[in-house]
């Protein structure tokens, strides 16, 4: 194999190091990520998890991986219910409304979509039946027509939170979905059902889910088990991940997911983004106040997934004037004219920053360094272009490298095809105005630079028409 690089390297909460990547299947991924709980616009928090998910998405299928990427949206919660009891709506409205939200803020956000995403109210049965199981199986008891998982019984329990098995609170029951490590105590598989709250019939009785049986339950439906890697914040290692390992352990006999991958925090002039603090942006908030969404893009992606992200105006300011230099020099590049020919230098500098980027990359999603390789090559291209040493053939060869680079990244704007159609007319008409007032040499210019890029004019009696090369 032709220069396979570095050995990819992830860091694993489950051994607390950072271990070699081997999928279990050859090539091939399976990838659970924690999705939304749709009861309001996710924040900019919430968006620093799914772009780190991302970029480790992307740089799986760079490396040449299938990856299939299940992400479960949680719209049956404590948090959903209270947000419809409040506003005195049913939960499909609020789960729709903000489930629509979600997908455009991806969107905009230049985030891959999954391949599947189900909603914990398409799998009440299957849920019932797993908890059914797992009393089956002498893990789990029924008390006041609710369903506890028994701690005590699941000998694993704290490996991936590394609790201390003697401080746990065995034949103590937590109600609530999220609570502390100090707190660890039996919790709700399955909660009866209770006034003004919605419930559905199923065999273990009526009722609705906790939330952690669903990433359960859909995690081995769509996946198999063990799955490859399972993502999310680090908010969600205890309880949620915590009590995943211990249903799904415990269900198939099997480990649920190889690695574990958690990102940090993002956090706003030292504290948490959350809601509950009443410091967080929404995606639209910040695009209401004109910023580009893919500079947000930038600054959650540009810092390594185990640190914490500091959100603050210098740390904006920085990513937009990054991303810019980026952008600025792919421009020159774009519209500059160059002389035919090739340096071989160019060719040097491209192979040097592609094993960087992905020796970086492949060392634990270290994005600094891989962008710190990007900015050293601009930097002696620029040189190049200053001193007249960069042509035609080197020109291409970064642009197709960058255009590669950015499928891992997805920091750089697709120009699709209406914005090529709007350019070009611009250019058309430029060159129009040139000839109107007999400035032919401009007017030569504009149509080389056209040709350049390869599109060809053709002066017909109704006007310029354009075609592609
Ligand atoms: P939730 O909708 O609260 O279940 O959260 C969805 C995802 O966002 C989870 O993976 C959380 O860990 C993550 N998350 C929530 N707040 C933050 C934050 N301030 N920084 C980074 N990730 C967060
Ligand atoms: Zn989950």
């Amino acid at each position: 194999m032709k220069n396979p690089g570095k050995m990819i390297q992830f860091f694993n909460t489950l051994s607390g190091k950072k271990e070699p990547f081997h999928s279990i299947q050859a090539k091939k991924v399976r990838l659970y990520t924690c999705g939304p709980t749709v009861y309001d616009y996710a924040h900019i928090g919430n968006f620093r998890a799914y772009i780190f998910e991302d970029l480790l998405k992307r740089f799986l299928l760079f490396k040449g991986y299938k990856v299939k990427h299940v992400m479960n949206i949680t719209d049956v919660d404590d948090k959903t219910i209270k947000k419809a009891d409040h506003e005195g709506v049913s939960l499909k409205q609020v789960t729709d409304k903000y489930i629509r939200a979600f997908f455009a803020d991806i969107d905009t956000l230049n985030i891959l979509r999954a391949d599947l995403y189900p909603k914990a109210t398409e799998h009440i049965p299957e849920m019932a039946h797993m908890v059914k199981a797992l009393v089956e199986k002498g893990y789990a008891y029924k008390k006041n027509g609710s369903y506890y998982f028994d701690i005590s019984k699941f000998k694993d329990y704290g490996k991936l939170a590394k609790i201390d098995r003697d401080e746990l609170k065995t034949g103590e029951r937590v109600e609530s979905d999220e609570y502390d490590k100090k707190n660890a105590h039996d919790f709700a598989l399955w909660k009866d059902k209770k006034p003004g709250e919605p419930f559905w019939e199923t065999e273990i009785g009526p009722g609705r889910p906790g939330w952690h049986i669903e990433c359960s339950v859909m995690s081995t439906k769509y996946l198999g088990q063990p799955i490859d890697i399972h993502c999310g914040g680090v908010d969600n290692i205890f309880p949620h991940h915590e009590n995943e390992i211990a249903q799904s352990e415990t269900y198939a006999d099997k480990k649920l997911a190889h690695f574990w991958l958690h990102c940090h925090h993002l956090i706003v002039e030292g504290s948490k983004m959350s809601k509950s603090k009443g410091n967080q942006y929404t995606l639209r908030d910040l695009a209401d106040q004109g910023i580009d969404p893919l500079v947000i893009r930038y600054l959650l992606l540009s810092t390594h997934y185990r640190k914490m992200v500091n959100y603050s105006d210098k740390t904006l300011k920085q990513s937009q004037s990054s991303l810019e230099r980026i952008r600025s020099f792919l421009y020159e590049l774009k519209t500059r004219s160059f002389a035919e020919g090739e340096n071989p230098e160019v060719k040097k500098w491209i192979q040097d920053t592609e094993k960087k980027f992905t020796d970086s990359l492949s060392d634990d999603l270290n994005i600094s360094l891989a962008l710190t390789s990007l900015f050293e090559l601009i930097r002696e291209i620029n040189k190049l272009m200053a001193n007249q040493e960069l042509y035609h053939n080197d020109v291409r060869a970064v642009q197709s490298s960058f255009e590669k680079w950015d499928q891992v990244l997805g920091i750089l704007p697709k120009e699709d095809e209406d914005q090529l159609e709007a350019s070009i007319k611009e250019k058309i008409d430029q060159r129009n105005k040139a000839r109107k007032e007999k400035n032919y040499d401009l007017a030569d210019q504009i149509r080389d630079e056209l040709l350049e890029k390869g599109i060809i004019l053709e002066d017909t009696k109704d006007g310029v028409r354009w075609k592609k090369k």
